[in-house]
């Protein structure tokens, strides 16, 4: 090809000078087929051969046969600019990169074919990823089918799924906050209640059996259906998938014997509730700092606002005690009811409050709540409550550490000073007129971690909200006391 191109241009430069006829013009001539400095043609021309990988400028005249050269290329890679006036290509030159340049073919390849062969690869890309969304699609398609083929009332099999693929499944793609309500309502139905392990203020919880799996129902009373209904509505619009919440399953709302009956189903923690663990166990001071650690992570993760299409509002519990925090498995803790929580959004400076008549836990109120002082309308009073109470649960945890062989019977925070159901002016009395807090034992400050805790605790226990520790600086401080290999990651 590059011969080639050489080739054409030298006949241009044989050719041209034999012309002698009438309109002929006298132009410079300089390329390797001139004979002489001039010579005559149709047209001047001035051309950049770049076939070899080198530019150079040559200069010449064209024959009629080849006055179409001055439209295109010679061999594809010599770009050529014509005149029609005699020596008119003395000055004629062209410029490097010059738009009005035709581009070659090979110019045109070269830029061409890389640019295919991108796009057939974006091509392949997207069509496997559709193939694999359209099979992913099928497969739900197909459970979906296999729930409707029940009715929805009928117990049946989703799939072969455990409660983990199914809630994977659903939770990594699509909206993301969790099972699709019919898959819900489903799999509520399809449950079977085994034994009651709880009794709270507004209802009851069960142990309950879904394909071989252990599962908690909670199951409300009507009067409690607030709780359910705000529960229901934080599960199921906001991705809250966290080691240290409890998981969400499914909620339920069905009529039986004229009555509403509200389930809410979530993992199950056989070790049960903080409280009652706390009852029946004592800890060493690693096990007090990760039963610490891991509510302080959860509360985190409920405290802070997420950005993003994986986001979340930031929320406040406001119901934070030891009764509503499971210890699991792994000797770490998550966080349950969700009943009385608050959802904040800066981007839309959204507060809100949801539309339930209960209150906290009265013996774990804060000074503000008590003196009904708190700022309602600020999202932060709500965080600072439930660091409040999260320095009460330190200190229930705290007692149940063994210290050079000493520890303290399980007790509820306030338990020397109100009654075991204590009113609201009870609590009132002691938190905010006498200012009393929870006895921190001298022992204590014989041990890091504890000693670290007590004073955790005492500024979780500011009459002023504002001048608590956060839940994040309690976080970054217990993490810097859990030394690296130590059986909880850093969150
Ligand atoms: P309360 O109203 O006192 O906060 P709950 O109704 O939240 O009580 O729960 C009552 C009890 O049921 C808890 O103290 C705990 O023992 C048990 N419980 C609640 N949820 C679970 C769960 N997911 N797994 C195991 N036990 C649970
Ligand atoms: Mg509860």
């Amino acid at each position: 090809m590059l011969q080639g191109s050489s080739w054409v241009l030298s006949m241009a430069f044989l050719i041209i000078p034999a012309c002698l006829a009438n309109g002929l013009r006298q132009c410079v001539c300089d390329g390797p087929g001139c004979t002489n400095i001039t010579c005559q043609g149709r047209k001047c021309f001035v051309a950049i051969d770049n076939t070899d990988g080198f530019t150079r400028q040559t200069k010449g005249c064209f024959s009629i046969h080849l006055m179409e050269q001055c439209f295109s290329s010679i061999a594809g890679m010599v770009v050529t600019k014509c005149c029609d006036s005699d020596m008119c290509n003395s000055n004629l030159t062209i410029p490097q990169n010059d738009p009005e340049q035709p581009m070659t073919k090979n110019q045109l390849q070269l830029i061409l074919i890389p640019v295919l062969v991108v796009f057939l690869i974006l091509l392949l890309v997207a069509l496997y990823f559709c193939k694999v969304k359209w099979h992913y699609r099928q497969r739900l398609l197909t459970r979906l089918n296999e729930l409707g083929e029940t009715d929805m009332l009928k117990a049946s099999i989703v799939g072969d799924s455990t409660l983990g693929d199914l809630l994977d499944d659903y939770c990594t793609t699509g909206s993301g906050s969790g099972l699709p309500f019919l898959v819900q309502r489903t799999v509520a139905r399809q449950i079977t209640l085994v034994e009651c392990v709880g009794k709270g203020r507004y209802g009851e919880v069960w142990r309950g059996i879904w394909q071989g799996e252990n599962v908690a129902v909670k199951i409300f009373s009507s009067r409690d259906e607030q709780s359910w209904f705000r529960e229901t509505e934080i599960y199921n619009t906001v991705l809250l998938r966290h080691e240290n919440i409890l998981g969400f399953i499914a909620s339920d709302m069905t009529s039986r014997n004229s009555s509403t009956q509200l389930w809410l189903i979530t993992h199950y923690h056989e070790n049960g509730s903080l409280y009652e663990y706390l009852q029946r166990t004592t800890v060493d001071p690693e096990g007090s700092l990760l039963l610490a650690l891991s509510i302080i992570c959860g509360l985190v993760h409920l405290h802070v606002e997420i950005f993003g299409t994986q986001g979340k509002p930031a929320i406040a519990h406001r119901d934070l005690k030891s009764r509503n925090i499971l210890v699991k498995k792994n000797k770490q803790c998550c966080i349950a009811d969700l009943g009385l929580a608050v959802m904040h959004s800066q981007t839309s400076d959204y507060l809100d409050i949801g539309n339930n008549p209960r209150v906290g836990t009265k013996r774990y109120m804060a000074p503000e709540v008590l003196d009904e002082t708190i700022r309602t309308d600020s999202f932060e009073s709500y965080k600072h409550t439930d660091v409040w109470a999260f320095g009460l649960v330190l200190w229930e945890i705290a007692r149940r550490t063994v210290v050079n062989g000493m520890v303290e019977e399980y007790k509820p925070p306030f338990y020397d000073v109100v009654p075991s159901d204590p009113s609201f002016e009870d609590m009132k009395k002691v938190v905010c007129i006498d200012q009393q807090r929870p006895r921190i034992p001298n022992n204590w400050h014989s041990d890091t971690i504890l000693s670290t805790l007590a004073k955790i605790m005492k500024e979780c226990w500011y009459q002023s909200p504002s001048a608590r520790l956060t839940a994040l600086r309690i976080k970054k401080t217990l993490n810097k006391l859990n030394s690296p290999g130590d059986n909880f990651k850093q969150c």
